[in-house]
């Protein structure tokens, strides 16, 4: 290695350029306006062991003058601020932790082991001194040795949780270390010392196992955008020189040597290898690379050597946008969760409120202020909705970490959730279910038109047009004519859904299909024996005519059924989809061949209108639909379904935007597999909820009665919060 990556250390820093979304979020109204060129920080914070610390933290940094909003995600340690100009990342990092929370470097992943942290000494020596204070107890010795004791164990290992409630107090904010503190400090002033002691000691070792599991999580999806060597083999002439990855520009040569990872995208310029593209889509069987073939970063050169001419720079490259989308995904809140926090900040002050009524009414009237301020502080504990606030974050950034191994990048809690509960489908039938690759199998022209001019007519025209079927028929014409036949074209339009048309050698020309030349009010009978043939055989019929001689030929294009389309649908149905209709704008014959060959539904001849129209429908009789398609075309139609999966999206920007679900690999039974997470995801969710809601439950009618002491109420919400946390990392875990 002849260098160290200089990465910015603490916090990036990027330009916001669209404006920014006023949100609920109570931030102080900050004098800047919202609209301005604001800039943006991202800090990892470390250490944050609630999600109502996520609120603290958010809250201190939202307070300080020129920043405009701050939003924290408790599970993927990501604090995101938007502030003006003359804030600096240094002043939001020492909000940060001055709240009592660290702020992690991008590069740490690498951390030493989790017994040697600071927390976790603290959490061991709390418990050391806890234990020989029961153990006096027991044994009856001195009492003020074994008071003193408890001490030791509350200062020790209380210490971060004061800190961080004076942070919370500071920040109005009735957070977890807030409510501990406050039973903790009361069971002290009663003289329950050990029971003060165990809810320090039980708190901070819940919380600190907690932080050891999300923050394994975390670290392993941040790992992902790592995996870029630093240093890379650039060729100059024939000069070789190892340089720092981040000083490659777009342009230079790199030599990737067999065995190596590709540093940042490019283009293999010469040589031939097979690379394993893992990282991007997930899938580890190694793809064929030749001279002309797109390589990624990230990816691992198997046994060929190969000069690739660079593409992008390490910032811009496909992994580094993947990996930043995945984090950004994984800090956006499901609907769920929403719910939930709405829910929380009713819920913790009603239960303060009756803690507080039960520590003054019963003593007024004659009770005994002992057991009831002991009851209250019960309630104190139980106030927090720790398991309930954590258990949806947790699953979503655990769902979204699990789909992005397997190169599947859902794009939100939303996505996830709404994947989740789909039961009906719409798919696009050209390059989702068949190969979408077309290729012209006849050409049908009339009697005095040769089908050869017909092809170079159809083709100067098709060069100019997007569409798969376009690309066929260029495809065919470059095989047939010679170099340099195809003429110009002038005053070209491509017709969305139905064709194209232009000018060529001075006569307007229209390609597409049979309905466009009906509504141009075109007479077919000339060429219907040559339509009924195409039909008859299941292709696609793509006509070509003009003004003066109306249509002339008929080229029939034959687009295979994906060889794995069959067994995705079975496990589509499998999983719970009931319906799953084919929105194809082509001709009726060759959508019947692919919906009857697949046992699907389908809807044929549908123009991109007609699509939406065809989505909503699904939309609105089972309440949630997809749409899975390559996103490139039809674009409303992703818009009006619940969630659009776009196949093959590794390579397409555009797709790669307007998915809420984007499969990296064109490979459609991994849209099984996105589904089929989301569901997990789905009933871990629920799971989750379920179990924190009833156990709160319980506890909050048990205790008025004296039935919950202090420890009793930390162990099961650290237990709860403990046992949903693990529940939610069990989808990134699994194998
Ligand atoms: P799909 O649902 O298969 O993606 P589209 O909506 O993209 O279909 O197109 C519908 C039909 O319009 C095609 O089957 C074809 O008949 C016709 N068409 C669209 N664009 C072209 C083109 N550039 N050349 C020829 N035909 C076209
Ligand atoms: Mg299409």
């Amino acid at each position: 290695m002849s260098g160290r990556k200089m990465l910015p250390v603490l916090g990036q820093r990027e330009a916001v350029a669209e404006p920014v979304v006023e949100e609920a979020c109570e931030n102080e109204p900050s004098g800047k306006s919202s609209t301005g060129g604001l800039d943006r920080t991202i800090v990892r914070v470390g250490g944050m062991d609630c999600a109502g610390c996520a609120a603290t933290v958010e809250k201190s940094v939202a307070r300080l003058p020129g920043v405009d909003r701050a939003t924290v995600n408790f599970a993927s340690g990501r604090l995101d601020a938007l502030h003006g100009p003359e804030v600096e990342a240094g002043r939001i990092e020492k909000a940060v932790r001055d709240a009592g929370y660290s702020v992690e470097s991008a590069g740490a992943v690498e951390r030493g082991s989790f017994w040697k942290t600071p927390r976790a000494v603290s959490v061991v020596v709390a418990t050391v001194f806890f234990v020989l204070g029961l153990a006096l107890g027991f044994s009856g010795g001195p009492d003020v040795l074994r008071v003193g004791f408890y001490v030791a164990a509350i200062g020790v290992g209380g210490l971060p949780i004061f800190r961080a409630a004076l942070a919370g107090v500071r920040a109005f904010n009735l957070d977890m270390n807030v409510l501990m503190s406050l039973a903790v400090v009361g069971g002290a002033a009663i003289g329950e010392w050990a029971e003060a002691a165990s809810v320090v000691v039980l708190f901070a070792a819940g919380n600190a196992l907690q932080v050891f599991a999300i923050d394994r999580t975390r670290g392993a999806v941040r790992a992902l955008a790592r995996l870029t060597p630093d240093t890379v083999l650039l060729k100059r002439g024939s000069v070789e020189e190892e340089v720092l990855t981040e000083v490659v520009r777009p342009g230079d040569t790199l030599i990737v040597r067999p065995g190596e990872r590709f540093a940042l995208d490019g283009e293999v310029v010469e040589g031939a290898t097979t690379v394993d593209e893992s990282p991007i889509t997930g899938e580890s069987v190694p793809v064929e690379k030749a001279v002309g073939s797109e390589v990624y970063s990230g990816s691992l050169n198997g046994g060929g050597g190969v000069l690739v001419r660079v593409t992008a720079t390490a910032e811009s490259s496909t992994l580094q946008r993947i990996s930043r989308l995945v984090e950004d995904a994984q800090a956006t809140k499901a609907p769920v969760e929403r719910l939930i926090d709405r829910f929380s900040r009713v819920y913790t002050p009603v239960v303060v409120g009756i803690a507080a009524v039960l520590a003054v009414v019963p003593p007024l009237a004659g009770g005994d202020f002992g057991t009831w301020f002991y009851r209250a502080l019960a309630l104190l504990i139980i106030a927090c909705p720790c398991a309930l606030v954590i258990s949806t974050p947790v699953t979503v950034v655990s769902g979204i970490g699990a789909a992005s191994r397997l190169g599947i990048l859902i794009k939100g809690g939303e996505a996830l959730e709404n994947a989740g509960h789909l039961k009906a489908l719409a798919m696009d039938k050209t390059g989702t279910l068949t190969e979408g690759r077309p290729v012209v199998s006849r050409i049908i022209a009339r009697n005095d038109v040769d089908e050869r001019e017909a092809l170079r007519l159809a083709a100067a025209l098709e060069r100019r047009s997007e569409h798969p079927l376009a690309f066929a028929i260029l495809t065919a014409a470059r095989k047939r004519l010679e170099d340099g036949e195809l003429p110009e074209v002038g005053g070209f339009s491509s017709i969305a859904g139905r064709g194209a048309e232009g000018t060529v050698e001075g006569r307007r020309y229209l390609v597409g299909s049979p309905r466009l030349f009906r509504e141009r009010g075109s007479d077919l009978t000339t060429i219907s024996d040559a339509l009924a043939a195409v039909e008859e055989a299941g292709e696609t019929p793509v006509i070509l005519g003009n003004e003066a001689a109306g249509p002339f030929a008929v080229f029939g294009l034959a687009d295979a059924v994906r060889e794995d389309a069959r067994e995705a649908i079975a496990s589509l149905r499998a999983s719970g989809i009931r319906e799953i209709v084919m929105l194809t704008g082509d001709a009726e014959a060759p959508a019947r061949r692919v919906a009857e060959e697949l046992g699907i539904s389908y809807r044929a001849g549908l123009l991109p209108e007609q699509k939406v129209a065809a989505v909503e429908k699904l939309v609105g009789k089972y309440g949630r639909a997809g749409m899975v398609g390559d996103g490139v075309n039809d674009a409303p139609a992703f818009a009006s379904a619940s969630v659009g999966f776009v196949m093959g999206a590794a390579g397409t920007d555009v797709a790669l935007e307007t998915a809420d679900v984007a499969l990296m690999q064109d490979d459609l039974p991994k849209l099984a597999s996105a589904i089929e997470l989301s569901r997990r995801a789905e009933r871990v969710l629920k799971q989750n909820i379920a179990v924190s809601i009833a156990i709160k439950g319980v506890f909050v009618l048990l205790a008025p009665f004296g039935l919950i002491t202090l420890w009793l109420a930390v162990l099961t919400d650290m237990g709860t919060s403990l046992a949903v946390t693990l529940n939610g990392l069990r989808l990134f875990n699994r194998k």
